[in-house]
Formats: structure tokens, C-alpha cells, sequence
């Protein structure tokens, strides 16, 4: 399992940067509101790396790896 994107919800502002920018990984969860990194085998690196360089909380980690 390679590394996957995590957001930081303590810290989130729901600007909905990531969701914009990355549509494909960060939604926003309609039951509950928050927003969040759906699971995937394979991420779109460069669109979650810009997600990452645009959110104004830096609350999105790529977290694992290995
Ligand atoms: S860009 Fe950052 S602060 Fe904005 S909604 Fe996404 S995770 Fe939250």
C-alpha cells in the first residue's frame, strides 16, 4: 500500500480548495459535511500535490508510504 492523502479535519476551513482543484479524491460528505479523501489504489500525485500547496490550513497530509 502506497501513500495515501489524509486531511487534518481539526484544521479544515471547508474553503472546498482541495475539492475544487482534486474532485476526483476530496469530497465532501454529504451526511456528515465534513470533507474528506476517498479511498483509491491509485492517486492523481500532481493534482492532490497542488490540493496540498493550495490549502490555506495545510491540513492535507500524504500519509504511509513505503
Ligand atoms: S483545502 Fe484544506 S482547508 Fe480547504 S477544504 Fe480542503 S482540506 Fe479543508
Amino acid at each position: 500500500m502506497g501513500q495515501a492523502p489524509v486531511i487534518d479535519i481539526s484544521e479544515c476551513s471547508y474553503c472546498e480548495s482541495c475539492v475544487e482543484l482534486c474532485p476526483t479524491v476530496f469530497k465532501i460528505n454529504e451526511e456528515t459535511g465534513i470533507i474528506e479523501a476517498v479511498e483509491l489504489s491509485q492517486y492523481p500525485e500532481k493534482e492532490i500535490r497542488e490540493a496540498i500547496s493550495c490549502c490555506p490550513k495545510d491540513c492535507i497530509i500524504w500519509e504511509g508510504g513505503g
